[in-house]
C-alpha cells in the first residue's frame, strides 16, 4: 500500500474512458535485476505500482536432472487487459510471468508474500484461477509463503479481508492457503510436488513487522539482494503506516535487517548487498539506504520534519511527514507516532545533550 488506500477513499471505476485507454496494452513491464531476477512492474487502476521481482532458480539435482522455481515476491494488484496477439488472450500477472520466463508452463511457483495489502496480493486471483476452474483449491504447483510471525493477522478469512484493506477498499479478498509459515532468520527450504525432493532454496527469510505484522523480507544470498517490502521505499511514494502498523516493531527491524546486511558485508571479495523495495525503491546500496531511513526517522520523531495534518484515514487522524528535497517523506495515523515515540528508548533517538 503506498499512496491511494490513504489519501483517497475509492478507486475510480475501472471502465471510464481514461482507464480503458491506459489499458489498451499491456499493463506489465519486466526488466533484468541481476543474472536470475526480473523486476514486473505493474501499470494498475489504483495508481500503486507495485512491484513484483522473479527470480528463476535452477538447481542440478544427483541425477543430472534439473529442477526449476519462479520464486515471485509479491503478486500485485490484479490488472488485466486483453492481449490481442497470444493465445492466453489475457494479460494478467500470471501469463505474463508464463509468457516471459515460463516457456514450458509447468515450473513450480513459491510466492513470497511481503505482506497482506491488497496491491500485493490480488494478482493471486489470476494465479489461482486455472485449478479453481478445475474445481481445485489451489494447484499443487503454487506454493505460498508468509510470515509466521502473527499468523492471526492473516487467520481466518475475515481478519484477512480486513488487514488486506480490500473491505474497507470494497474489494474481493483472493481466497488462498498458506502453504509455508516461514520462520525469522532461517534458509528456505521446500518439497517440489511433481518431483517429490527437498530443495534448499539460498532464500533466508526474515521477520520486520512494522508496516504490517506480517511483513517479510527475505535476502537472496547468491545475488546478495534483499527485498524489504513496504517496510520502507524511497520518495516521491511516502513510507506508510495503516493503524495496524507499529513504529516501535518498525524500528526494531530496520536495526534488524542493518546488523544483517552489515554482517553480510563482511563477506570479503563479493559486492555490498542492494536492497529493493515493494514500491519505486529497486538495487540500491542496503546499507546505506538502511542507515538514512533511520536517520530520517529520528528527526520525525524530534520533529524537525516539516509536519501536515490530513484527513482521517479508517477513521483515525492522519499525518505527513516531508522534507523538501529529501530520500524518504512519510504518512501514518497520529496515534502511531505517538505509540512509537512512547516506545522506542529516547536514547536511540533524541540529540545527545
Ligand atoms: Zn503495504
Amino acid at each position: 500500500m503506498i499512496w491511494f488506500s490513504s489519501f483517497r477513499q475509492r478507486p475510480q471505476g475501472q471502465t471510464s474512458k481514461e482507464s480503458r485507454d491506459q489499458f489498451d496494452g499491456c499493463p506489465f513491464t519486466i526488466r533484468q535485476l541481476n543474472r536470475t531476477t526480473y523486476l514486473i512492474r505493474e501499470n494498475d487502476r489504483f495508481g500503486e505500482k507495485p512491484h513484483i521481482y522473479v527470480k528463476k532458480h535452477t538447481e542440478t539435482l544427483p541425477g543430472g536432472q534439473t529442477a526449476s522455481v519462479l520464486i515471485v515476491n509479491d503478486t500485485g494488484c490484479g490488472t488485466s487487459a486483453p492481449d490481442n496477439t497470444s493465445k492466453s488472450r489475457e494479460w494478467n500477472i500470471s501469463t505474463f510471468i508464463d509468457h516471459h520466463l515460463n516457456a514450458t508452463g509447468d515450473t513450480l511457483y513459491l510466492i513470497i508474500l511481503s505482506h497482506c495489502h491488497y496491491d500485493h496480493i490480488l494478482g493471486l486471483s489470476p494465479i489461482l484461477r486455472p485449478a479453481k476452474a478445475l474445481g481445485e483449491p489451489q494447484s499443487s504447483h503454487v506454493l505460498i509463503a508468509s510470515s509466521s510471525h502473527a499468523r492471526s493477522f492473516l487467520e481466518p478469512r475475515a481478519n484477512l479481508r480486513e488487514h488486506s484493506l480490500c473491505n474497507s477498499m470494497g474489494l474481493h479478498c483472493p481466497s488462498y492457503n498458506t502453504t509455508i509459515w516461514t520462520p525469522h532468520n532461517q534458509r528456505l527450504t521446500i518439497s517440489h510436488p511433481r518431483l517429490g525432493l527437498q530443495m534448499h532454496l539460498p532464500v533466508t527469510t526474515l521477520h520486520t513487522p512494522g508496516h504490517t505484522p506480517d511483513g517479510l523480507s527475505w535476502y537472496d544470498e547468491e545475488e546478495r539482494a534483499l527485498y524489504v517490502g513496504d517496510s520502507f521505499y524511497e520518495a516521491p511514494a511516502p513510507i506508510l503506516f495503516p493503524n495496524e502498523g507499529n513504529l516501535s516493531d518498525w524500528w526494531r527491524s530496520v536495526n534488524t535487517l542493518i546488523s544483517f546486511v552489515n554482517e553480510n558485508n563482511k563477506e570479503k571479495g563479493v559486492s555490498r548487498v542492494t536492497l529493493s523495495a515493494g514500491h519505486v525503491t529497486v538495487g540500491v546500496d542496503a546499507m546505506d539506504c538502511l542507515m538514512d531511513v533511520r536517520e530520517f526517522v529520528k528527526r520525525v520523531l524530534r520533529d524537525e520534519v516539516r509536519f501536515t495534518k490530513q484527513p482521517a484515514k479508517r477513521g483515525e487522524r492522519f499525518g505527513f511527514w516531508s522534507e523538501e528535497g529529501g530520500r524518504f517523506s512519510l504518512g501514518a495515523p497520529l496515534k502511531v507516532m505517538e505509540e512509537g515515540r512512547a516506545g522506542i528508548p529516547g536514547e536511540e533517538w533524541r540529540k545527545s545533550v
